[in-house]
């Protein structure tokens, strides 16, 4: 199961690790706390009235396109109103995510993990200084809440048997993989996107503790990403200048952070499986 806060977050973060699982029959759901009604239209082509006039329902269409390109096999919304920015006029509304009880938003949480009764859960990591999106922070809020009443089963019994989940990775934000895309930028004769700055930005790479090998998945993060026609251009550099091939030549992994985990007297080393040292 994985947590994300808005439509084509699935698609840029860990697409690749769950197209991977979801290939060797996993189950995956996706649980998105709201319907990005505050994206901005980044694709010229897309920003027309009649797609401003229903960005919601827009990009419900672009959610599902993706996750079945991903291979999610449940979509779950919790229904929250996209919080905006801080300071923003959408902010303030009570139905935001970010506005809405946190107890509340996480036992919505809690009734889903009981129901689907996950080994691992997969959310946002609570140093989220980068891009520190109100409803990106509270994703990691209700997750680690959720991880920890969905075990407990004087927790509101009503909501499903007690279900212990046996992993929480946080997905990261590694250097060394935009040092590798940049790399291959110049290899292959291509103006890089990564400027000075981004380059120099500090990583969570001391925080990896699993790297994925989604080499042959890269393709269908590209088409799931392509999915979110109104947020994502298609001739973005950043995205798309690098093909599948040299992607996975430059850095075919994806980076998480095991941050919690019941499984008696696990010690991960550089882990290589989400589902390792489970039975
Ligand atoms: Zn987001």
């Amino acid at each position: 199961m994985t947590v994300h806060a808005h439509p084509d977050d699935e698609s840029s973060k860990g697409a690749g690790t769950v197209a991977l699982y979801s290939a060797m029959g996993y189950r995956s759901v996706l649980v998105c706390a709201t319907g990005g009604e505050e994206g901005d239209i980044i694709n010229p082509v897309m920003d027309v009235d009649e797609v401003r006039a229903d960005l919601a329902k827009v990009r419900a269409q672009e959610l599902s396109e993706a996750t079945s390109i991903i291979g999610y096999t449940d979509v779950e919304m919790l229904g929250y109103r996209d919080s905006g920015m801080p300071d923003s006029e959408a902010n303030s509304r009570p139905e935001a995510f970010w506005n809405v009880d946190v107890e509340d938003s996480s036992r919505k949480l809690v009734s889903l993990i009981r129901h689907y009764r996950p080994d691992v859960l997969i959310t946002y990591g609570e140093d989220q200084s980068r891009y520190p999106h109100p409803d990106h922070l509270r994703v990691h809020d209700i997750s680690v809440m959720a991880f920890n009443y969905a075990a407990d089963p004087d927790y509101h019994p009503e909501l499903g048997t007690a279900h212990a989940v046996s992993k929480l990775y946080y997905s990261l934000w590694a250097a060394k993989r935009v040092t590798a895309l940049h790399q291959r930028f110049v290899e292959v004769g291509l103006e890089s996107p990564f400027t000075e700055e981004v380059l120099a930005r500090e990583g969570q790479d001391s925080l990896i503790t699993t790297s994925i090998d989604v080499g042959a998945y890269i393709d269908r993060r590209l088409k799931a990403l392509l999915a979110h026609r109104t947020q994502i251009e298609p001739d973005s550099k950043w995205w798309f200048g690098l093909d599948a091939d040299d992607q996975r030549i430059a850095y075919p992994y994806e980076d998480f952070q095991l941050a919690r985990t019941r499984i008696p007297d696990y010690e991960p080393v550089m882990e290589t499986d989400l589902f390792a040292g489970l039975p």
